[in-house]
């Protein structure tokens, strides 16, 4: 049947990809050159990782050697904030580097969406500026925030724009950490509300945004921070609550 299709038949074991094909795969020296390939793929990993300065392994180690090896040039940064979720971090990581699949970015990558318009205003591209910035939906709580935390008027149009601001804000320096899990905070729940707009039969109501997103940060940062927060100072005024 092989010679009348056009395929020879291979005795076993053959070489596929470099590797004995056909054998008894239940006998364990069989698996030893499978095993010490990726042994050795990995030995090649760790000594780069320790190489680059960063061997101990750590998540943010890790993260610093993808950062360093893969996106040496970008100009976009973010700190690991110890106050939220490891997902809220590494969500916002995202958002830097504009790894998010927004309909513009899956787009671009060649994917056969509907529309690249923003579902929730429908009256710009949605990409992350447009999102976690300058739609309707995320402006107001950008406003919301520098009333809750009496700062000037935020008036920010990109993610570069928010690492700048945030970079000379001056702030007493535990509420600044504070602060900017607010801001990754508030991300995620852009994020998770446009989602639920899109994918959830009934959606969250916009009105709800920001009360969820306030209650949730609290959480989140007083559980990490290990520090009691009166709940009516965190809502009145947090910089005096996180600082007294
Ligand atoms: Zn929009």
């Amino acid at each position: 049947m092989a010679n009348h299709i056009g395929c020879a038949s291979l005795k076993a074991p053959f070489q596929y990809l470099g590797l004995l094909v056909g054998q008894n795969m239940y006998r364990i020296s069989i698996w030893k050159d499978i095993v010490a390939k990726v042994v050795a793929r990995l030995y090649k990993w760790k000594v780069a990782l320790v190489s680059s300065g960063m061997g101990d392994f750590s998540v943010s180690s890790t993260r610093s050697f993808i950062d360093l090896k893969s996106l040496p040039s970008s100009p976009s940064s973010t700190n690991w904030c110890k106050l939220v979720p490891i997902n809220v971090n590494v969500f916002a990581w995202r958002l830097a580097l504009d790894k998010l699949p927004t309909w513009s970015n899956l787009a671009n990558r060649g994917l056969d969406v509907l529309s690249i318009q923003c579902p929730l205003c429908d009256s710009d591209i949605e990409n992350i500026d447009h999102l976690f910035f300058n739609c309707h939906l995320s402006k107001v709580p950008y406003l919301q925030v520098s009333i809750w935390w009496n700062l000037d008027d935020i008036v920010i149009d990109s993610f570069d724009d928010w690492v700048s601001w945030f970079a000379f804000f001056r702030i007493y320096g535990e509420a600044k950490s504070w602060l900017e899990g607010v801001f990754f905070s508030l991300w995620w729940h852009i994020w998770d509300f446009e989602n639920a707009q899109i994918f959830a039969n009934s959606g969250p109501r916009a009105a709800v945004l920001f009360d969820n997103f306030v209650t949730q940060t609290f959480y989140w940062c007083m559980t990490r921070a290990n520090k009691n927060i009166n709940w009516v100072g965190w809502l009145q005024n947090p910089q005096l609550a996180i600082c007294s």
